[in-house]
């Protein structure tokens, strides 16, 4: 994997973790918790790494149900949150600490203290990474997280439709702004393959994630198929890397998880 130098920029944001890389999207819907969770195993499972997942969509934290983690996390001697772990990998989620159905109506500076809470306050040990689940968008919350965290890289997430991926560019140029480089873009649902003839359907659209990564100077990383099987792993808290490895879409995860 790529060696990146937080030395460079002032040192690790939290003690004992080497590197903090963000999976985002400028739009919601697109598959980024999807993508943040099966990479995250990849890299654990498939690297030997030491492996942190943050679920920083405060809004719709979606890592409780995808990684099957749901007790309340225990507190260390320290006052620290002890982060649950599945699938070799630590996580911490605001889904942890809140009721499943309550609305979380939190205004920004709540939203600010909550991340630093579940960054600095929790007992991560000594990570070689951690995976934030950012939340989707450009605004106060995903910039913050950018500048706090020094985050060593982004992954951005777009479907090949036109409207997620100008969603995606705004994205992109957020991160150019604050000098978070671009670890590439991961085109998800890029087509769908029916089970029983085989015949490709590009859903979304067909060429659209190549086209902007080349535009916005960024590597295509990785092309996700729609299917079932990731789907019904994201639910059942069984991420595809784990429920069937050797299928040709968690090689694909596999496969962006090598590019971090
Ligand atoms: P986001 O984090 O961008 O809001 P999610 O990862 O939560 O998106 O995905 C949204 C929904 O789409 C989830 O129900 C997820 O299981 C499903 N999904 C994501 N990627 C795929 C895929 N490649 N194939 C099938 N379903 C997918």
């Amino acid at each position: 994997r790529r060696c990146y130098s937080t030395a460079a920029k002032g040192g690790p944001s939290i003690a004992g973790v080497s590197d903090i890389i963000a999976v985002a999207s400028g739009k919601g819907g697109v598959g980024k918790s999807t993508t943040a969770v099966n990479i995250a195993v990849a890299l654990a499972k498939k690297f030997q790494l030491k492996v942190g997942l943050l679920d920083a969509d405060i809004y719709g934290p979606s890592i409780p149900t995808m990684m099957n983690l749901h007790a309340k996390p225990e507190v260390s001697e320290d006052m620290k949150m002890i982060p649950a772990k599945n699938h070799g990998v630590q996580c911490m989620s605001i889904g942890f600490l809140v009721d499943k159905d309550a609305p979380i109506v939190w205004r920004g500076p709540m939203v600010m203290s909550a991340l630093e809470k579940m960054t600095k306050g929790v007992a991560w040990g000594n990570l070689d990474i951690l995976v934030v689940d950012m939340p989707p968008g450009t605004g106060d919350a995903q910039l913050s997280i950018s500048q706090r965290l020094r985050l060593s890289g982004a992954l951005i997430v777009s479907t090949p439709q036109d409207i997620a991926l100008i969603d995606a560019r705004r994205g992109a140029n957020m991160f150019r702004k604050v000098q978070v480089p671009i670890l590439g873009l991961v085109e998800n649902m890029s087509c769908f393959r029916c089970p029983r003839c085989g015949e490709k359907s590009y859903i979304f659209g067909e060429g659209g994630a190549q086209r902007t990564a080349e535009e916005m100077d960024m590597k295509l990383v990785g092309e996700i198929p729609l299917e079932i099987d990731i789907r019904t792993g994201s639910d059942e808290g069984k991420p595809i890397v784990i429920s069937s490895p050797d299928s040709a879409s968690a090689q694909a995860y596999i496969q962006v998880a090598e590019k971090v």
